[in-house]
Parts: C-alpha cells; structure tokens; sequence
C-alpha cells in the first residue's frame, strides 16, 4: 500500500505514514483529507477515497530532539544527492561533502556550511570559497526543515505533494494559540 503525506494544522509537512495509519487518524477525526486519489477503499460499514494527503485537525509542536544529525547521509539526503555547483548527479560514491567556507578558513562543521559536491567540483574549488573560485552555488544551504522528507528522499515522493513540500511558506506555529497547543495530539514519528 502507499503512503500517505501529513500536514500539520498550520499546512507544514510534518510526516509520511501509511494509508493504514492515515485512515486511523481520519476515522479518530485527528486528521481531515486534502487530497485523494479516485481510487477507493471499501469496507463492510464504509467507502474511503485513498488518501495522499492529509491534514492534522491540531496543531504538533515539532520536539527538538526530531532535529537531523548532520552527517554525510543526511546532507546528500538534503541535497536530492546532486551537487550544489554544477547540478551534477553522479553515483552516491563521487559525491563529497564540501564546507562552503573551508575548514582551513574557520568554516564551522553546520547545516549552512556544508554542502554536496560531487568530485570534480570539490577538487576544483579545493581551500577557497566559492566566490574565489568564481563558483556559484545552486541554493544556499538551510538546516533541513521537513525531517520526515529528508530521510525518506525525494525519489519516493508522490507527484501531488511537491507543491506542500516545496512550499517556501515559514511555518505558522508561533501564531497557534496557548489554547490550541494543549489539544495537540500525539503523532508516531517514527
Ligand atoms: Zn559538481
């Protein structure tokens, strides 16, 4: 079966379940369909369209702990495994991981410091910054937002949710009120 893209109350993806696990949340009423497919679940009591993506009726509060381990997995993750200069996408064994501001130079080891690079890239712009080495890069560099997205790549991600998931828009929570974050529901992470 497929799997299922969640949002959080404020329209921010937030996960990827299953169907089964959507539908739970959908029948407890914890979540409402934002978009389906035209085929349908049948059931002795009831009919469901197969839900894409949903919407949780309340507001999560994303914990910290959530937050990405920066390493060399998770930044090709990050980087849709394509390099950061040329846009090249070669075999995950010549991608690098390239400081944009070199270590040499006081670069620090951080999301916005790091990027993919595939070889030839690399050995281009050795111990120099980019504007040094007269190289641009694609976009700048960003702590990963969408955890859930960036382990499981875009390769696995279904046509109807790109427009949620590119979406540049800053997520809303600071403006749920105190009343609202009390009701959150619990959602596996996992
Ligand atoms: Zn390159």
């Amino acid at each position: 079966m497929g799997h299922v893209l969640v949002l959080n109350a404020t329209f921010e993806p937030l996960n990827i379940v299953t169907v089964r696990r959507a539908i739970v949340l959908l029948l407890k009423e914890k979540a409402e369909v934002i978009e389906a497919t035209e085929a349908q679940m049948r059931s002795q009591y009831l009919t469901l369209d197969v839900p894409l993506v949903i919407r949780l009726v309340y507001y999560v509060r994303v914990p910290r702990r959530l937050f990405l381990p920066l390493t060399r997995r998770t930044i090709l993750a990050r980087d849709h495994y394509t390099c950061q200069y040329c846009g090249a996408q070669p075999v995950k064994s010549r991608l690098t991981v390239d400081h944009v501001v070199p270590r040499s130079r006081g670069g620090e080891t951080d999301w916005k410091n790091v990027v993919t690079a595939c070889v030839p890239c690399n050995q281009r712009k050795g111990q120099r910054t980019p504007g040094e080495a007269g190289m641009r890069l694609l976009a700048p560099p960003q702590r990963p937002r969408y955890i859930a997205l960036v382990l499981l790549g875009k390769a696995q991600a279904h046509e109807t949710w790109q427009k949620y998931i590119l979406s540049d828009k800053e997520p809303k929570g600071e403006c749920i009120s105190d009343k609202t974050r009390k009701r959150m529901v619990f959602v596996n992470m996992a």
